[in-house]
C-alpha cells in the first residue's frame, strides 16, 4: 500500500521534468523526486573511448566509431511481427554490421531517413560476432549513431565523451538511464543546497549544481572525483549535523549529576586484587567527568576482549550508587548475566551484601533479574530494585521493555552494542528518576579506529582502552587448513593433550545442524554443531572426553545445565556456535577451534579467540578452514591469526567490509544512506565535516535558518529506520 503511494508520490514529484521512457526508468530505480534522483550515483564511467577504428574488434568490446554508410537492408521478422533492419557500416579498415529489431514500420522509416547511404554517422555500442554462411560478421545490436552532419549535435557530443554506467534495474536500457539523468541535471539549478555557501567556500567545494553536473557529466575522472568528493562532504555534514542535534538535545535534558566520591568507590578500589592501569584511570577520570554533569552522557566504551572494560563500568556504577541512584548493567543473554552478576558479587565481596552480617556497613545489594526467574524470587528482586534496596542491577535487555520502575536510575550500562544497537538510548531516556534522564556506557569488545568512530557514532562520546592488563596469559593462533592432514590431526592431538593436564576445549561451529537448510554461498556446507559432537565422540585422540553442545535452540534451564558442567569440568570439550563469543568467561580454558572459521568475520574471530587464555594458562586458537591452503581465504584468515590488536584488527575489517560491519542496526542505517562517501578514500572528509556541522548546529539547533538541512537530515533519519512513517 505504502509502497504504491510512494510511488504515487514520485510519479508526480519527477514528472515536471521526465516524461514516457524516463520518467519509468527514474521510478524503477526507486528515485522520489529530483532530488533523490540526481543524488544517484553512476556505478562507473565508461572511459572515454577514443574513436577507434573497426580492425581486431573484440567480442564485448564497448567501442565508438566514426563510420560511413554503405548499404541498408530491411526485412520483416519471421516469428513475431516487425522488421530486421541491417545497416553495414565501414571505415578505411573493415566494416561492421548494425541491427536493429523494429516492431512498426514507423521507426524503419526512422532509422531509414538517418542512414541514408554515404553518410557519415558516429556509432557507439558493443561488439558481437555472428557466423553467417561460413563468414564471421562483427555486429551491433541497437547502438547508439548520430550523422555527423544534421543530426542531434547534443546526442553527437555524448557519443564522443565519456559515459556513465548507472546501475540497471528491470528492462531499462542504459542508453534510456544516461539519458534520463541527462535530461534531470538539466533541472539540478531548481535543487537546494543543504550545505550553507560559507562551508562550501571555505572547503573549497563546487556548489551543488556544478558538483552533479561532475557527477553524472563528467568529462575525466578527476572531475568526476571533484563532484563525488563534494557529494560525499555533504552526505558527511548532514550525518554529522544528526549526530550534533543529538548531542543538542542531550545537552538540554536534565540527568542526574554524578558528583559522589564514597563512600563505596575508594572501598571498592581498595578491594581490587590489582592495579587499574593507565588507561582505566585515564578512561575513569574521563567518564566521572561526563557523569558528573547535569545532562545524561552517552558514550562508548571500548576495548579488546579482557582490557577491563567491566571494572571501569563497575567503578562508573558504583559513583551512581555513591550519588544516590541506581545503576544496571544489560547483558545480552541470560548467561552472560547471571556471569556479570557472578563476577560483580566477587569483586565487590561485603560491598554488594547490604543487610547481611557478612555485609559492611555503606554496602549496597546486587540483584540478577532475568526473565527465567522463578516468580518469588523475582518478585523479591523487583521489590528491591523499586524501592532502592538494590544499587546495582544486572539483567539482560528485557529490562528495558519490561516496565520496571527503578526507584532512581541514573546509569545504564549496556554490555555489548552489537546485539543493542545504539539507539535503545532513546527508550532509555525515559527510565530516569524524577523526570530525569540516565547515563549511558555502551561497552563493546569490537574497538572502532578513530575516524571511522565520528563517522558512525559520532553522537556517542568515545573512550579506548588501548592497553591490556599484563595478567594475562595470552593467545597464540594458528591457521589450520584441512588440506593439510598432519596440521589437522596436530590439531586435535594438542587439544587432548591441553584436556590431558586438565585444561577445556572451546570448538565453534558456523551453526547448529546441518540438516538445516543453506542459502549461502558455494562451497562446502560449513559444519553443525550437533554433527560436529557427535564426530568428535569418535576421533580416538579425543577419547574418554566428556562433550557438552550450547547453542541457541536450548532452553535457558539446558544452557545453565551446560555451563555448570563446564565449571565443574565434567565437560572437557564445549562444541558451540557463538553463542560463546560473547563473553562466556571459562578460565580454565585454553584451547578454541574455530571449524569453517571463514564464515565468521574478523572481529568474531577475535571475540572467539579472545575466550582463552584469559587465565593463567596460555591459550591457543586454531582457525580451522576447508579453504585451499594458498587461497585468498586462508590469507585472510592468517592475517587475523598474526594480529592481536583488536583496532589494528578493526581495520581489517573495515578495509574488507566497510564501517557498516562495525556497528549496529540503525546507526548502520545512517550509514547506508553514504551514497558518495567511501569510509576509506574520504577519511579526511570526516572532521571537516564534523567541524562545520557542529557549528551550523551550535549557532542554530533547531535549523530555522537551514531548513534545507533539516530537511535533508529528516530523510535521512527517515531512511534509516523503515518504520518512521512516510510523511
Ligand atoms: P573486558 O570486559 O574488557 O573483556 P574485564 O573487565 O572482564 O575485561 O577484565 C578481564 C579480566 O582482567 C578480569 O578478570 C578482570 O578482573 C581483570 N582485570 C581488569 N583490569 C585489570 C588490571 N588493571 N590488572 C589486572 N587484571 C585486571
Ligand atoms: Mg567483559
Amino acid at each position: 500500500m505504502a509502497e504504491s503511494q510512494a510511488r504515487t508520490a514520485a510519479r508526480a514529484a519527477l514528472s515536471p521534468y521526465l516524461k514516457g521512457e524516463e520518467l519509468k526508468a527514474a521510478l524503477a530505480i526507486g528515485a522520489e523526486d529530483l532530488s533523490d534522483l540526481l543524488r544517484r550515483r553512476p556505478r562507473r564511467y565508461r572511459d572515454v573511448v577514443p574513436l577507434r577504428d573497426l580492425q581486431n574488434l573484440h567480442e564485448g568490446e564497448e567501442i565508438t566509431a566514426r563510420v560511413e554508410v554503405l548499404a541498408v537492408t530491411v526485412r520483416p521478422m519471421r516469428a513475431r511481427r516487425g522488421y530486421i533492419l541491417e545497416a553495414k557500416v565501414e571505415d578505411l579498415t573493415a566494416d561492421l554490421t548494425l541491427t536493429f529489431f523494429l516492431p512498426h514500420q514507423g521507426l524503419v522509416s526512422f532509422h531509414e531517413k538517418r542512414l541514408t547511404v554515404g553518410r557519415e554517422i558516429v556509432v557507439s555500442g558493443t561488439v558481437g560476432f555472428r557466423t553467417f554462411r561460413n563468414r564471421t560478421v562483427a555486429q551491433i545490436t541497437h547502438p547508439d549513431y548520430q550523422p555527423v552532419d544534421g543530426g542531434d549535435p547534443e546526442e553527437l557530443a555524448q557519443l564522443e565523451r565519456p559515459q556513465p554506467v548507472y546501475p540497471l534495474t528491470g528492462r531499462i536500457a542504459q542508453r534510456t538511464m544516461r539519458r534520463m539523468f541527462r535530461h534531470a541535471l538539466a533541472h539540478a539549478d531548481r535543487l537546494e543546497d543543504p550545505v550553507p555557501v560559507s562551508v562550501l567556500v571555505a572547503r573549497a567545494h563546487p556548489d551543488l549544481t556544478t558538483a552533479l553536473h561532475d557527477v553524472h557529466q563528467a568529462e575525466n575522472a578527476s572531475q568526476f572525483q571533484t563532484g563525488r568528493r563534494r557529494m560525499a562532504f555533504e552526505e558527511m555534514f548532514v550525518l554529522q549535523a544528526i549526530f550534533a542535534q543529538r548531542r543538542a538535545q542531550d545537552a538540554r535534558l536534565p540527568a542526574p549529576a554524578l558528583t559522589a566520591d564514597g563512600p563505596l568507590r575508594p572501598l571498592f578500589d581498595g578491594r581490587l586484587p590489582f592495579t587499574l592501569t593507565d588507561g582505566q584511570q585515564q578512561v575513569g577520570a574521563a567518564l566521572d567527568r561526563l557523569l558528573s554533569r547535569g545532562h545524561p552522557t552517552s558514550s562508548l566504551l571500548q576495548g579488546d576482549v579482557g582490557s577491563g572494560k567491566t571494572v571501569v563500568a563497575l567503578r562508573a556504577m558504583l559513583r551512581a550508587v555513591d550519588s544516590g541512584h541506581q545503576a544496571v548493567l544489560l547483558a545480552p543473554t541470560e548467561v552472560l548475566a547471571a556471569q556479570h552478576h557472578r563476577t560483580i558479587t566477587a569483586l565487590m565481596g561485603e560491598l554488594g551484601r547490604a543487610g547481611r552480617l557478612d555485609g559492611a556497613p555503606e554496602a549496597t545489594r546486587v540483584r540478577l533479574l532475568t526473565g527465567s526467574m522463578r516468580t518469588t524470587e523475582r518478585r523479591e528482586t523487583l521489590l528491591d530494585v523499586t524501592s532502592g534496596g538494590a544499587g546495582i542491577i544486572i539483567g539482560t535487555h528485557a529490562l528495558l521493555t519490561d516496565g520496571i520502575d527503578f526507584a532512581s536510575l541514573g546509569l545504564v550500562v549496556i554490555d555489548e552494542q552489537h546485539r543493542f544497537g545504539v539507539d535503545h538510548r532513546r527508550r532509555l531516556r525515559s527510565k530516569g528518576a524524577a523526570g530525569q534522564s540516565p547515563h549511558m556506557i555502551v561497552m563493546t569488545a569490537t574497538p572502532i579506529p578513530r575516524t571511522a568512530a565520528l563517522a558512525t557514532v559520532g553522537d556517542l562520546d568515545v573512550l579506548s582502552l588501548t592497553e591490556m592488563p599484563d595478567h594475562r596469559a595470552g593467545v597464540t593462533s594458528y591457521v589450520v587448513p584441512e588440506a593439510m592432514e598432519v596440521w589437522e590431526n596436530r590439531m586435535w592431538s594438542r587439544a587432548s593433550e591441553e584436556i590431558a593436564v586438565g585444561r577445556q576445549v572451546f570448538v565453534v561451529c558456523p551453526r547448529i545442524d546441518e540438516e538445516d537448510p543453506l542459502d549461502g554461498p558455494d562451497g562446502p556446507p560449513p559444519r553443525g554443531v550437533l554433527q560436529t559432537a557427535e564426530r568428535l565422540g569418535k576421533r580416538q585422540e579425543l577419547a574418554g572426553a566428556g562433550i557438552g553442545v550450547l547453542h541457541g535452540r536450548m532452553t535457558p534451564e539446558q544452557k545453565r545445565t551446560v555451563m555448570e558442567k563446564l565449571l565443574t569440568r565434567e565437560i572437557d570439550i564445549l562444541v558451540a556456535t557463538t553463542v560463546v563469543e560473547v563473553g562466556v568467561d571459562v578460565p580454565n580454558a585454553s584451547v578454541m577451534i574455530v571449524l569453517d572459521a571463514e564464515h565468521f568475520g574478523v572481529s568474531q574471530l577475535h571475540q572467539l579467540r579472545g575466550r582463552v587464555g584469559r587465565g593463567e594458562h596460555p591459550g591457543l586458537a586454531f582457525f580451522d578452514t576447508r579453504a585451499a591452503p594458498d587461497s585468498d581465504t586462508t590469507q585472510h584468515l592468517s592475517a587475523v591469526a598474526g594480529t592481536t590488536d583488536g583496532f589494528a584488527l578493526a581495520d581489517l575489517d573495515l578495509q574488507r567490509r566497510g564501517a557498516g560491519s562495525l556497528i549496529g542496526d540503525e546507526q548502520s542505517g545512517l550509514q547506508s544512506g553514504l551514497r558518495f562517501f567511501d569510509q576509506i578514500d574520504d577519511d579526511d572528509l570526516v572532521p571537516a565535516a564534523r567541524e562545520d556541522a557542529f557549528a551550523v548546529v551550535g549557532d542554530d539547533p533547531e535549523l530555522r535558518d537551514h531548513p534545507v538541512l533539516a530537511d535533508a537530515i529528516r530523510r535521512r533519519l527517515r531512511d534509516a529506520d523503515p518504520d518512521v512513517e512516510r510523511s
